[in-house]
This record gives C-alpha cells, sequence and structure tokens, in this order.
C-alpha cells in the first residue's frame, strides 16, 4: 500500500501537489478540506460543529477529525492506498493516524512536508480569490490584471472567501506553527519524512515527489 502525506502551511501548495499526484499514482486524494466540505455541506451535527470553528479562523477539533478520517481510510476505495492532505494537524492526531494505519497495512507512511517563508504564503494566499459563478479558485498573481475567470469566463465575478483574509490567514499560520511544529517533530523521529521547497515551479515539485514514492 501507498500511504502518502503531505504537510505543510496553509497556502503552501500541497492541495495542488496531492491532487497532481493523485491522478499519476491513481490514489484517491483525500483532502480533510473536503471532507469537511462535505459534512457542512450536509448540515450534520460535525459539520456544523466544524463550520462554526473555521469561521473563526480556528482548527476542527480532533474527536470531529478523527470519525470522519478513520471513516474514509477503511473505505474500500483506498484499499491501494491514499493521499492525505491537511491530516493530522497536532500530535495526537498524528497517534490516532499511526493506530488506523497500523490497522490496515505494514507499510510506513511517507510523509512529505512542504516548506515555505511565511511571507510568502501570506503573498500567496492575500491574492487568491473565488469565482462566484463556477465555484474556481484563482490566484490575481497569476491573472495578470484580467478579471475574466479562466474556468466560465464570467466577467469581474471574483470574491474573497473569508478563509482568506489577511488576518484570518496570519490566525491561520500562527496556529498551524503552533500545533504542528510538535507533529513534525514526531514524524521526525521516525525515518520517513522528506522536506521540499515549496517556492520551486509547480512541475519539479511534483517530479521530486514521484521520485521520491515511486
Ligand atoms: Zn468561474
Amino acid at each position: 500500500m501507498k500511504m502518502i502525506l503531505f504537510f505543510g502551511a496553509p497556502g503552501v501548495g500541497k492541495g495542488t501537489q496531492a491532487k497532481i499526484v493523485s491522478s499519476k499514482l491513481n490514489l484517491p486524494h483525500i483532502s480533510t478540506g473536503d471532507i469537511l466540505r462535505e459534512a457542512i455541506t450536509k448540515k450534520s451535527w460535525l459539520g456544523i460543529k466544524a463550520k462554526e470553528t473555521m469561521n473563526r479562523g480556528e482548527l476542527v477539533p480532533d474527536d470531529i477529525m478523527t470519525h470522519l478520517i478513520d471513516d474514509v481510510l477503511k473505505d474500500p476505495k483506498c484499499k491501494k492506498g491514499f493521499i492525505l492532505d491537511g491530516y493530522p494537524r497536532s500530535v495526537h492526531q498524528a497517534e490516532v493516524l499511526q493506530t488506523i494505519v497500523d490497522v490496515i497495512s505494514d507499510d510506513p507512511l511517507i510523509v512529505i512536508s512542504l516548506v515555505a517563508d511565511v511571507d510568502i504564503i501570506v503573498d500567496r494566499l492575500s491574492q487568491r480569490r473565488m469565482c462566484k459563478a463556477c465555484g474556481n479558485i484563482v490566484n490575481l498573481n497569476f491573472l495578470k490584471n484580467s478579471l475574466k475567470c479562466p474556468s466560465c469566463g464570467s466577467i469581474d465575478t471574483f470574491i474573497k472567501r473569508k478563509d482568506d483574509e489577511e488576518d484570518v490567514i496570519k490566525n491561520r499560520l500562527e496556529i498551524f506553527e503552533k500545533t504542528t511544529s510538535p507533529v513534525l517533530h514526531y514524524y521526525k523521529e521516525h525515518d520517513n519524512i522528506y522536506e521540499i521547497d515549496a517556492t520551486l515551479p509547480v512541475n519539479e515539485i511534483t517530479k521530486k515527489i514521484l521520485e521520491i514514492v515511486t
């Protein structure tokens, strides 16, 4: 089984890489963001609780995430492996994940850590917009002053999500730093963590990741 975990601050580009590697290796991409959004859409009690904390820029409580992740990783669609993105975010979650992994396979987790400077991340995220017509996420830095949505062609339909406001970003990065540094140490004690410079071009990062995992 190939169990790959993407680690890195919000905005570092791990979602993008997880999607690319997922399609190249034909493994399901398990994004906690997607799992949470689905729970929120369904308005399950887990979803409602999660939404309240996310709106404050805080992390979703461990017990909620544990339930959601356990269900997903034990699903038959993950029998050849999976790519996990955005989890674990605490040492407790890392320990819980390890017990789940031990049940489903003898293979080790491969941890890919994407690293970038805080200023670069804040700049990237504060330029992020969502097209309110189609939901596409774009970065104004790459639109070259055009306000046309590259996905649906609508003009001037971009809005800034609450998640991408600068104060929320800074709060998220602070929380990330505080709560996830211990997770990084946890994985550094195991010998299967690989660090990659997240400021490299997207295709170079993908190449490095594929060399590690294949
Ligand atoms: Zn659009």
